[in-house]
């Protein structure tokens, strides 16, 4: 029998509920419970080890977790050298750079000579020396969008999604130093150590991350309007095309991104469809 791998996930904080839908959808099977130190999961060797989503990376390095799931700016801070098995599309934002409002300076390079105030100053001091912009780090462990009303600093660089933090506390983004998402981490070695399993749950997530992104259609309608209909189809490969028992008629399955349903729906319907239907994709392995 293989061992058990230990996953190493946050137990607190905006990359819990993404992380938890994305395990469950994986069809991993384990109980929350109250987030305590461990869950196993039942139908696969694989314990869940629930920790802050600061200290992921350094499980991972010590060999306390053989993977983790963590944010990309938390591996780019740490100095750590991990692999990136897969990005996972969720937790997405960026380390931007921002002044006050009424602040005179417009990019990043008119930050030199600036205290800049900020909870991830590895990446800040490593962006700024390598465009040789001289700036003084204060390093701070929260509340940074306060540091410029407070005096503290002059800019900040903070986690940024929607801008609208930065605009509540009067503060203007003057660029971004890094872009960063939920990631699938592991320690060197791992691979080997586990009978396969990581390449197994890699499949799986990436399997339900690509199946988010695409939607399965399908739709009858006149053989005569099949090429018509089959120009606005083209999808992961050709989609399907099934005689109906009504003579003449076609139905039409076919795998679509997502993004583009709203905008293909009335294009399929003036050419001819009928009967459409959108259907969610549990998994896709392409
Ligand atoms: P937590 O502080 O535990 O809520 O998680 C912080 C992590 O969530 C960060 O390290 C980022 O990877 C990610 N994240 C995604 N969007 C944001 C955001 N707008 N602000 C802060 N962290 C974010």
């Amino acid at each position: 029998m293989s061992r058990r791998m230990t996953l190493a996930v946050p137990n607190k904080g905006r990359l819990v509920e993404p992380t938890l839908e994305l395990l469950h959808d994986a069809g991993l099977v384990f109980e929350e419970r109250d987030r305590s130190l461990v869950s196993p999961v039942e139908n696969v060797p694989l314990d869940i080890l629930f920790v802050r989503t600061g200290d992921v990376v350094e499980f991972v390095r010590d060999g306390v977790a053989d993977i983790g799931i963590t944010g990309a700016d938390l591996l780019a801070e740490s100095g750590i050298e991990l692999r990136v098995v897969r990005r996972l599309g969720y937790g997405r934002c960026r380390l931007a750079a921002a002044v006050p409002r009424d602040a005179a300076q417009g990019d990043v390079g008119e930050l030199a000579g600036l205290r800049v105030a900020t909870a991830h100053p590895a990446s800040t001091r490593s962006y700024f020396a390598a465009r040789d912009i001289p700036i003084e780090v204060i390093t701070l462990s929260g509340a940074v969008e306060v540091a410029p009303r407070l005096g503290l600093a002059d800019a900040i660089v903070d986690l940024v999604s929607s801008g609208v933090t930065l605009a509540d506390n009067g503060l203007r983004e003057v660029g971004s130093i890094l872009s960063s998402e939920a990631i699938l981490v592991c320690g060197p070695g791992v691979a080997e150590a586990a009978d396969g399993l990581l390449e197994r749950l890699d499949t799986m997530l990436g399997a339900v991350l690509a199946a988010r992104r695409r939607k399965y259609l399908l739709m009858n309608a006149p053989a005569a309007r099949r090429s018509a209909l089959e120009s606005l189809l083209p999808g992961l490969e050709s989609p399907s095309i099934v005689p109906l028992a009504h003579e003449g008629m076609i139905a039409i399955h076919a795998v679509v991104e997502a993004d583009e349903i709203w905008d293909l729906l009335p294009r399929l319907k003036a050419a001819g469809a009928s009967g459409i239907l959108v259907l969610p994709i549990e998994k896709l392995v392409a």
